[in-house]
């Protein structure tokens, strides 16, 4: 293994010294050559903040050594990471050649070069194709689209990080993406795949064109970008997150996933706009990153309970994009919130981390679920990205505020007919989004039912103290795209948006009906919804027979946020209202009409009106996979066509 090293990573020693001492005891020395090329790059930086970057991200880089193939001599599997939760190997792992490279830079340590080469090797003996592509997977999916990917990671790991690589490596990689670049240039229109391809395509051909000195692909790159930005609504968001990408549906929305705007979309067209010096682009950008982070909660999470592709929504994220750090680091001069946006979701990202894996969401790891490996690899990206590119310039101010951080009231975007609401301590969405994604890309998903909520439902509610309180999650738990979304174990698991059933196994829902009229209404202090629709099941179809309606009115004031739910029909009605609980966090139910919730920084207390009654609560927590939470289901039996009313209050603790 140690002829596979670079003997000029340790200067003034023989390759002879470098073997007799071992590749670790040279490390060693390497260290303060590392250490002042640290210093001299320009990316002076304030202690704490980066050190949080640097820290979690060597946390992955182990966490990937530990699950990297090394026992078994067979060259399809030796090099490849190998994913704990999902049991195969994510063909895209090879991307992790980029960050294990930031980590041999910065750390002198031989290990992470080893590492970098040995999954790169991996990939090029078992996904790459003659025609310059690399291919998803082994065998679950054979799209190529994905060669947008790989390449930028090669091409900033070569950038950066390329002086750790020996003269006949280094070619090697470069030839490889000169193919990469040219089969993208056959492969690559503003149609192709869902908008974040031709998106990210832009930074692919920017760096391999300025890296190959081939103006051909620079202007492919601003060609794309600027294709992109017809792509983007007066209001800031990015569209195209399903086809076709200028869809408009009956409620004038378009297709739009928070989660991969934020995580894939925006933060390589905020690094193509800074290394093309494009000011075009970059003011497109900055506008949508400030519109995208009106959904980012007070704990860094992003809220994407509504969008076209939140079946890999998990609380930090999107399970297999790459990290929203790039875009809102890259260009935090302009907007000093964005410097803190990517901080709190690093953080976020951060206590989501067990044993050097990034899991799926913040209850991943106390339900037993495994880690899918994927998480890891591809947000490791950004936070090289970011340590590599990033200014952490030092400031005396205090850590500023992002907007759900304000008790603003109501904002309303009608491009995804959803309401953010800010009314003393809750933050609350509703949504009655009507976009219906249909995925034809990836091998294997049922592309069946199961997609965002709709139908005016509550599908977020964030206390300040408390944390979140209710979520939503799929309509109906599908695997979408088979190879990158985790599959529920035994154990008790639901649905977890709030909601009104009816019939066998509440197969028809009030989070179902794409035509629901929704209305907000906002006053001092307060905040009002109603959503009238009907119930239906994934497949839009109602009971046979009468057909019920609902009204659902959500009433937010400092104090309380209620639920009043009216039925006009349907057999077996129930409202059924999971509140997120860890299995820490005791649940009490006093009477039956309470329900007490403890969670570390106070109660959380459930209480109905009039003869309404909640059915004993089950000991074990119920848990969703999207986004990743446990929870204590609330049912309370509904008589038609009386309003029941369900109110929450924080009782927090003194001091
Ligand atoms: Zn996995």
């Amino acid at each position: 293994m140690a002829a596979m090293l670079k003997y000029d990573l340790f200067p003034g020693l023989s390759r002879r010294d470098v073997l007799r001492m071992g590749a670790a005891g040279a490390a060693s020395l390497a260290l303060p050559r590392f250490a002042s090329a640290l210093a001299a790059s320009p990316t002076t930086t304030s202690g704490a903040e980066r050190e949080l970057y640097a820290a979690t991200l060597l946390d992955w880089c182990d966490g990937m050594i530990r699950h990297q193939i090394a026992g078994i001599a067979d060259p399809n599997l030796r090099g490849a990471l190998l994913c704990p939760a999902c049991g195969l190997i994510h063909g895209r792992c090879g991307d992790a050649v980029y960050p294990l490279l930031w980590a041999a830079h910065h750390t002198g340590n031989e290990k992470y070069l080893r590492a970098a080469l040995d999954v790169n090797a991996w990939t090029e003996r078992t996904v790459s194709r003659a025609d310059g592509s690399w291919v998803n997977d082994l065998t679950l999916s054979s799209w190529k689209g994905i060669t947008v990917f790989h390449t930028i990671a090669l091409s900033e790991a070569l950038e950066h990080h390329g002086s750790l690589l020996d003269a006949a490596t280094r070619r090697q990689w470069t030839e490889r993406l000169e193919r990469a670049a040219h089969f993208l240039d056959g492969f690559i229109s503003i149609e192709t795949g869902n908008i974040n391809y031709p998106v990210t395509a832009s930074l692919a051909f920017l760096l391999t064109g300025r890296m190959l000195g081939q103006q051909k692909l620079v202007e492919r790159a601003h060609g794309l970008a600027h294709e992109a930005l017809e792509h983007f609504t007066p209001g800031g968001f990015l569209t195209g997150e399903g086809h076709p990408l200028d869809a408009v549906t009956a409620k004038g929305c378009r297709p739009v996933d928070l989660g991969y705007n934020v995580e894939e979309s925006l933060p390589a067209l905020a690094l193509y706009a800074t290394i093309a010096e494009d000011g075009t682009v970059r003011d497109a950008v900055l506008k949508a990153l400030a519109t995208h982070l009106e959904f980012m909660l007070p704990d860094g999470a992003w809220d994407n309970s509504w969008g076209t592709r939140n079946y890999k929504w998990s609380w930090w994220g999107s399970r297999t994009s790459d990290g929203c750090q790039p875009g809102f680091a890259l260009l935090a001069d302009a907007d000093p919130r964005f410097r803190e946006a990517a901080r709190r979701n690093l953080e976020q990202m951060a206590a989501c981390t067990h044993g050097g894996l990034l899991y799926g969401g913040p209850d991943y790891f106390a339900n037993g679920e495994a880690p899918c490996i994927h998480h890891t690899f591809t947000h490791a990206k950004a936070l090289a990205t970011v340590l590599d590119r990033a200014s952490f310039e030092a400031t005396a101010k205090p850590r500023p505020n992002i907007p759900r951080d304000e008790p603003y009231g109501v904002k309303s975007f009608p491009e995804i007919a959803t309401h953010l609401a800010a009314v003393g301590p809750w933050r609350a969405t509703v949504t009655g989004y009507d976009f219906e994604y249909a995925e034809h890309v990836q091998q294997g998903g049922s592309g069946a039912g199961g997609g965002h909520v709709s139908g005016g439902a509550l599908s977020l509610l964030y206390h300040q103290t408390l944390g979140p309180v209710l979520t939503a999650s799929m309509t109906e738990y599908q695997l979408i795209e088979i190879s990158n979304q985790q599959t529920h174990r035994e154990g008790s698991h639901m649905a977890l948006t709030p909601r009104v059933e009816c019939g066998p196994a509440g197969a028809f829902t009030s989070v179902n009906d794409l035509r629901a009229v929704v209305t907000a209404q906002h006053g001092e202090n307060q905040a009002a919804f109603e959503a009238v629709g009907r119930l239906l099941n994934v497949a839009r179809q109602a009971p046979e027979g009468k057909e019920p309606h609902y009204r659902l009115h959500y009433r937010i004031s400092e104090s309380a946020m209620e639920i009043a739910a009216l039925v006009d029909g349907g057999t077996d009605l129930r409202l059924v209202v999971p509140v997120l609980a860890r299995a820490t966090d005791a649940v009490e139910q006093p009477d039956a009409r309470t329900v007490r919730i403890i969670r570390p920084g106070g109660v959380l207390k459930i209480t109905l009106n009039g003869a309404a009654a909640f059915e004993p609560v089950a000991a074990e927590r119920t848990f969703n996979l999207v986004p990743g939470f446990q929870a204590a289901p609330l049912v309370v039996r509904l008589t038609p066509d009386t309003e029941t009313v369900l109110r929450m209050e924080g009782v927090l603790k003194a001091g």
